[in-house]
């Protein structure tokens, strides 16, 4: 059956004339921690996503898709409120939840009528961070991990390192297919609006048999098991390349089996005979380092390693198949384009544009996207727009830019900020600061006015914005 939009509002009496049309439904699959340049589609040259190639290959792939942030619970708030980190205010995993006022894509779903599933197995996807708002059903598929946390408050889980190293064992992926292919079994006979969340691709780096072996060198003989990735002082940036070697086949034997799971939802969606009438979204929320830049694991800085992610949308009838987009899209997008897709109505209160457009060739790119960390003792923001990418420290108040052109690693930082990319960035910055600041207004959400060190603030300036101002 060809897949049309139509508004809900129209439904009954497109019903009451005899013509069948169904709601699109939607699934949308959230990857945690799978950088693009380790999918095969993006690039990288070991076969680890499959099943995501052949996504693509009937749908959309987005080449620079940016996070909004390079950890988990920011980045997903922004997938589901299509807000700058700094708007929704979900940025440091305290007790700082997303607010209540804010309308969720699982509201506007719930809203429009949807049944709503999510499922998942990280622990800042747990409810108490507000992230569950408009889901019927909203379940953590680590049964031991969920127990633990509902006796603490978010502010005691979140200072306990054993809880964070507790969340990260195990083999998670099979506890949320099976919960979200239950629940779709019940309800895919209504439209729907259906998350799952895959952690396991998360170190630790621990995937079963076959997929821990699938890329590792069979002679290897070193320490490295996948384990205690983040704790294990030998993991270090002085690591041998053999035991670097290993970690990373280790995770791409993650993502691998990651995409396994991708084709279990898929398989299912052809079984009940839904693929015709379901968008499918496959996303992350954010990279992570094997010492790209020195460091390892992610929450620590904005280089493409962190903040780059795949996003591929398959929708029958509505978008062509096999098209790549080069041009720029963000994670504050997804969202307007899922509902664009299904025939809802904007929101005005999202801040990201409906990639529909893009995808058909249309236009409509946006400008500049702009990521932010502002965790611990970090406060940091970059902004890509064009080939450029400005990174701004605001506790060290260092300010640089990258040509991704010439310097697709980020390996060249550029400092004055009169030459090249320079005065372009500070403007994409001093645009984007500007939107935080009157959604905020308009919506009255609540926001710290971001301040601009006096030699930035200067130099954006000289860099001509606002239109002739000083
Ligand atoms: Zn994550």
């Amino acid at each position: 059956m060809m897949l049309r939009t139509v508004p809900m509002i129209l439904l009954p009496a497109l019903v009451a004339c005899g013509v069948e049309q169904r709601q699109p439904s939607v699934l949308l699959i959230s990857i945690d921690m799978l950088r693009a340049d380790h999918l095969s589609c993006y690039g990288y040259e070991r076969n680890t996503t499959p099943t995501i190639d052949a996504l693509a290959a009937e749908g959309v792939r987005f080449a620079r898709h940016i996070s909004s942030a390079p950890w988990t619970l920011p980045a997903h708030a922004a997938m589901f409120s299509s807000l700058p980190d700094s708007v929704h205010g979900c940025v440091d995993g305290t007790d700082n939840a997303l607010p209540e006022g804010i309308v969720t894509l699982a509201e506007r779903f719930q809203t429009a009528g949807y049944g709503t599933g999510g499922f998942f197995a990280g622990p800042y996807l747990h409810p108490a961070f507000g992230l569950g708002q408009g889901f019927d059903e909203y379940r953590f598929c680590v049964p031991d991990l969920a127990a633990s946390m509902d006796g603490q408050s978010v502010g005691e889980w979140a200072g306990d390192p054993a809880a964070h190293r507790r969340s990260h064992h195990g083999v998670t992926n099979p506890g949320v297919v099976d919960a979200a292919s239950a629940w779709l079994q019940e309800h895919g006979q209504e439209p729907f609006f259906l998350f799952v969340h895959l952690w396991d691709a998360h170190f630790d780096f621990v995937p079963p048999n076959p997929f821990d072996a699938r890329f590792s060198d069979p002679g290897y003989e070193g320490f490295v098991d996948g384990r205690e990735f983040f704790f294990d002082q030998r993991i270090n940036r002085t690591m041998e390349k053999k035991d670097l070697h290993q970690l990373v086949a280790l995770y791409d034997g993650e993502i691998m089996w990651c995409d396994a799971h991708v084709k279990r939802m898929l398989d299912l969606l052809d079984d009940l005979d839904l693929a015709d009438d379901t968008i499918v979204a496959v996303t992350s929320d954010h990279g992570t380092e094997f010492f790209d830049h020195g460091g390892k694991g992610h929450r620590r800085t904005l280089y493409g390693e962190a903040i780059d992610i795949p996003l591929v949308i398959r929708a029958p009838g509505q978008l062509p198949a096999g098209v790549v987009v080069e041009d720029l899209s963000r994670m504050v997008d997804l969202g307007p384009t899922l509902m664009e897709l299904s025939g809802l109505p904007p929101s005005n209160r999202f801040v990201g544009v409906s990639l529909a457009p893009l995808a058909k060739g249309e236009g409509g790119a946006p400008r500049a996207a702009l990521s932010e960390l502002l965790a611990d003792q970090n406060r940091m923001r970059s902004v890509i727009s064009g080939s450029g990418k400005l990174v701004w420290n605001e506790v060290t108040g260092d300010t640089v830019w990258f040509d991704l052109d010439r310097d697709q690693e980020e390996r060249n930082p550029q400092r004055d900020l009169s030459q090249g990319l320079g005065p372009e960035l500070l403007r994409a910055l001093q645009a984007e600061l500007r939107t935080i600041q009157l959604v905020s207004e308009q919506h009255q959400y609540p926001h710290q006015p971001i301040e601009l060190p006096p030699a930035l603030d200067q130099a954006i300036r000289a860099s001509g914005y606002g239109g002739g101002e000083k």
